[in-house]
């Protein structure tokens, strides 16, 4: 059979064709050569299925987009406070390229502009530039699930007109936020911006931070659990330029786009999404791809705020048997759908044995499992309270949650 979701996007694809106008990014010889006709759409799920529409396997350089795993990576060498300490969290309201140092503490508004950007390259492991970008294009390479490449004709070509960003790496040095040469860091900074990808690449990449950093296909961990959140948050607020805001509202998918066209948008717990369409809008985002996202997001109700209700079907049925009473779970239980158990267990049960049943239970994040321990320790003051946990879900690793 040959999947609906495959006519849909195809249809997608034919609607929004016409759709948004705008102009290819000028100032890099290799960016505008772009065919301006050239339109692909890839939809990657956490289980692992890929769809595509249109020229979702042509290359194109990742532009902005590669200001993420660049995150990733200053993430996991510095840590949280690490890099706080040299770039903040805050939507900064202005263009990408914008000088937007805090006035006080002379740090980047955020790891998705310009200005940041370049602070979070300087601060990669690494010997020297191309170390550093060996170690994105491995990361994006891991994440994509195939060997991506640098455009050497892309970077080449970024560099001769890269002074307003090497402009930003010298204020960068004189706030001290700088620890090597700025032309280093500029240069290393143009090769990540030419990273080679497709929108089945972005899409899949999507999908593992979709999954908090899991692999799709075989449930490795690609990237820390932590860091995948942070990206996204940081995505969610900052990742469209200045329209960040409103997109957040219309289109409510955590994104980050690029100026070679490309939009890559991830829902957590669903789906990987990416769009490319080389002309941009005023906001230097690609037309056909806010419209394309703005239609998926509509039709196919996938707003991050569009959030089905996690605590009532995590109870499947409180039943009484042989003297006991079985109070079983179900899907994936979190905060919410544990409440409902001490809820119930604060009513209290008229049988002398409790069960709290997890043999239908498919994932408990670590607030579900404190609670549901502490629940069953309340029960045995007056109970004979038992966890039937034949997956041994009571048993796993705290979340990798705090850095
Ligand atoms: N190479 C571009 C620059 O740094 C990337 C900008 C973008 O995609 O927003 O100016």
């Amino acid at each position: 059979m040959r999947s609906p979701i495959d006519d849909y996007l195809q249809r997608v694809l034919r609607e929004c064709r016409d759709d948004g106008g705008g102009e290819i990014a000028a100032g890099n010889r290799e960016l505008e050569r772009a065919d301006p006709s050239s339109f692909g759409i890839a939809l990657a799920t956490i289980d692992g299925t890929v769809y595509t529409a249109g020229d979702a396997d042509h290359e194109f350089s990742m532009q902005s987009i590669a200001k993420v795993p660049g995150y990733a990576l200053a993430l996991r060498d510095r840590g949280l406070d690490g890099v706080l300490e040299r770039v903040d969290t805050e939507p900064s309201g202005d263009a990408f390229n914008e000088i937007s140092l805090e006035a006080q503490t002379g740090r980047p508004r955020n790891a998705l502009i310009n200005a940041g950007a370049v602070a979070v390259h300087d601060m990669i492991a690494g010997a020297d530039a191309s170390e550093r970008v060996d170690r994105i294009v491995d990361l994006v390479s891991t994440l994509a699930g195939r060997e991506v490449s640098v455009d050497e004709k892309v970077h080449a070509a970024e560099l001769e007109s890269d002074d307003h960003n090497t402009a930003l790496a010298y204020l960068l040095r004189a706030a001290g936020k700088l620890d090597c040469e700025p032309e280093e860091v500029v240069d290393g900074y143009a090769a990540q911006c030419a990273i080679r990808v497709s929108c089945r690449d972005l899409a899949v990449m999507g999908s593992v931070l979709s999954n908090g950093g899991l692999s799709t296909t075989s449930d490795e961990r690609l990237l820390d659990g932590w860091i995948a959140r942070h990206l996204l948050s940081v995505m969610a607020t900052c990742g469209m330029y200045d329209g960040s805001g409103s997109w957040m509202a219309r289109v409510g998918i955590p994104a980050k786009s690029g100026i070679s066209g490309a939009i890559l948008g991830v829902l957590p717990g669903q789906v990987g999404l990416a769009v490319w369409s080389p002309r941009l809008d005023a906001q230097g985002n690609s037309a056909r791809g806010v419209a394309v996202f703005e239609r998926l997001s509509r039709d196919m109700e996938l707003h991050m705020m569009h959030v089905a209700p996690s605590g009532r079907p995590a109870l499947r049925s409180v039943s009484e048997r042989d003297g006991a009473t079985f109070v079983e779970l179900q899907g994936d239980v979190r905060f919410a759908g544990a409440e409902i158990v001490a809820s119930r267990a604060c009513e209290g049960f008229s049988t002398t044995a409790v069960v709290i049943d997890l043999t239908h239970v498919r994932v408990m994040d670590d607030a579900a499992r404190r609670l549901v321990r502490e629940v069953e320790q309340r029960l045995s003051d007056d109970h004979d309270t038992r966890i039937e946990d034949p997956h041994d879900l009571m048993d796993d690793a705290p979340d990798d949650d705090q850095r």
